[in-house]
């Protein structure tokens, strides 16, 4: 047997196979300088190595690859999950989640959280006006103006629709107030859609936190509190306060009543008439709605027109009175000729006059009765006509345009200055009666009125005065030149029988016998021209 001297390359080679085979893929041996069959199979495995080594780093690199779309999916999904798509901020979830946590932190010792929650004040009105990509855009100014008044460690969360909510984690109560305020400051500025200036105006509810309590009752309670500050006026801030949750309870179940009453015609207006105070004379009447509740009895407008307005109610309730006030002018124009000047005036909510269509309504109600729109005045309150809403004083422009009169209502209780008078789209004024309440017993308020008289006569603007309880106040009046008005002293609202009986008997309200009448120098009448129909 011939002994056959092994060739220590084989056992390399084997080496290097083993270590391939295990995974290392750099492993290579250098050929011999022999260049021989076994050089040729070294070189051939390390070819081999080579095109394994590639493969393998594009399969890693692909798995890389994988791996990081896998994870940033996974953040999306999250981000998603947690935050409110139109505006980027925290939604609903993510905001429970943060106030449980600093809940807890409050148990640790920590300020327990405050929480804000805001609701734009007529958003509705500015989808329904200019269209959802404009209220998209005033929701995404809004995100962004709130976002800049927070701390750091605050959260902004949108909660779906036009409300917002803000968490501030360890604030004390001034902080939080803070807060409230330049939030409120903020969203005073005007937003711009295109060619508009539109206001997203907030009430705000403010929920300052106490110890162990759950996210659920902090975001309810700042809620109610919220709807307080809706109740008040809009536009303002509210602090809970547990009685806020009866009156709440309470606004809830009149909104209920009140969309049942309508519909069974619990309703009905009543007519406070207008005079000429030197003579008595009835020169035009207010229609004020009444309701007959089943078990409450008559109620007044201050406990239902703000739920109304709250609810979304007021459209129906202000169509309703449309149609009954103007169908009762044609009434009383077919049973007797009404005097040439007389106007109705009919009470209009600013949420009314900002929705689109309000003109149309009128026109067609009108029509319909064959009334001529210079026997209607609407009435709208002075706060209402100063939001400096484009569509509103577009609507307003567009009913003068008609023939009917607008006029301020209650001025002088809201914030506007003589001066913007004359930028309101309005033929008259309503002095409000808490002007005049001590007229006669007051020279210095006397006065006031005398100078806010002769600013309304130099604009050019008729005058009504409202809420004339006593003769002392209409001698003042009179004195003045204040030419007409309405109140007690000659006439509460009455039903519709009597205001018919008072137009038909052509009566004189007051005792204008006993009077002096003095010549007036608020010459202007507060209604405007007659074309002949009823
Ligand atoms: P307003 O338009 O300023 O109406 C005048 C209010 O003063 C009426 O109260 C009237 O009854 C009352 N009043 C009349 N004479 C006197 C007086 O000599 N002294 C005093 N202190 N008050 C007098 P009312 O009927 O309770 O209406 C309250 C408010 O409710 C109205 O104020 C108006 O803003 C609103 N309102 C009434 N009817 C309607 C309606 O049909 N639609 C809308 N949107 N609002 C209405
Ligand atoms: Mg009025
Ligand atoms: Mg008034």
């Amino acid at each position: 047997m011939t002994e056959v001297r092994e060739d220590p390359r084989l056992d390399r080679l084997v080496d290097l196979v083993v270590r391939l085979a295990s995974g290392d893929l750099a492993a290579r041996l250098e050929p011999s300088s022999a260049r021989d069959a076994v050089d040729a199979v070294i070189t051939g495995i390390n070819l081999l190595a080579d095109e394994l080594e590639e493969m393998y780093q594009d399969l890693e690199q692909r798995v890389a690859e994988r791996t990081a779309a896998l994870d940033q999916a996974h953040l999306d999904l999250e981000r998603m999950a947690l935050s409110d798509s139109l505006t980027g901020l925290a939604n609903r979830t993510l905001l429970n989640d943060r106030i449980q946590q600093a809940v807890a932190r409050a148990e640790r010792g920590a300020q327990p959280p405050a929480v804000l929650l805001l609701d734009l004040d007529e958003f509705k009105t500015i989808n329904d006006s200019l269209g959802h990509g404009a209220g998209d855009a005033v929701l995404v100014e809004v995100a962004r103006r709130l976002t800049s008044v927070i701390r750091d460690t605050d959260t902004v969360a949108r909660l779906g629709g036009d409300e917002f909510a803000i968490l501030m984690p360890d604030a004390t109560e001034e902080q939080a107030l803070r807060v409230a305020q330049r939030a409120l400051r903020a969203l005073r500025l005007p937003v711009t859609v295109g060619d508009r200036a539109v206001w997203a105006l907030a009430s705000i509810g403010l929920r300052f936190g106490s110890h162990s309590q759950t996210a659920e009752i902090l975001l309810r309670d700042a809620d109610t509190a919220m709807y307080a500050a809706k109740a008040r006026g809009r536009g303002n801030i509210q602090v809970f306060q547990p009685a806020m949750h009866s009156t709440a309870l309470a606004r809830m179940q009149v909104a209920t009543e009140l969309g049942a009453g309508l519909a069974a015609g619990q309703l009905s207006l009543h007519y406070q008439p207008i005079v000429e105070l030197a003579t008595g004379e009835i020169i035009g009447a207010e229609a004020l709605v009444r309701w007959l509740h089943p078990k409450r009895g008559q109620i007044i407008p201050a406990e239902f027109i703000s739920v109304a307005e709250d609810s979304g109610l007021i459209v129906k309730i202000g169509h309703w009175g449309l149609r009954t006030a103007i169908g009762q002018l044609a009434a009383w124009a077919r049973q007797f000729p009404l005097s040439p000047g007389f106007r109705l005036h009919v009470n209009l909510s600013p949420f009314e006059v900002r929705r689109p269509g309000l003109s149309e309504h009128i026109e067609r109600t009108l029509e319909h009765h064959d009334v001529s729109p210079s026997r209607l005045t609407l009435e709208i309150a002075e706060t209402g006509l100063m939001t400096g809403d484009t569509n509103g004083v577009e609507t307003l422009l567009r009913l003068q345009a008609l023939g009917i009169s607008i006029e301020v209502d209650d001025f002088g209780t809201g914030h506007s200055s003589i001066s913007s008078l004359r930028q309101l789209a309005a033929d008259s004024v309503k002095l409000d009666e808490s002007l005049i309440v001590d007229i006669a017993s007051d020279p210095q308020q006397r006065q006031f009125v005398g100078a806010v008289l002769q600013l309304i006569e130099s604009v050019g603007l008729g005058l009504v005065v409202e809420g004339v309880e006593t003769a002392a106040q209409l001698d003042e009046l009179q004195a003045l030149g204040c030419r007409y008005g309405q109140g007690y002293y000659f006439s509460p609202a009455v039903t519709v029988e009597v205001m018919t009986h008072l137009l038909l008997s052509r009566a004189i309200l007051g005792n204008p016998a006993g009077r002096p009448g003095a010549p007036g120098r608020q010459g202007k009448r507060p209604s405007g021209r007659s074309n002949g129909k009823c």
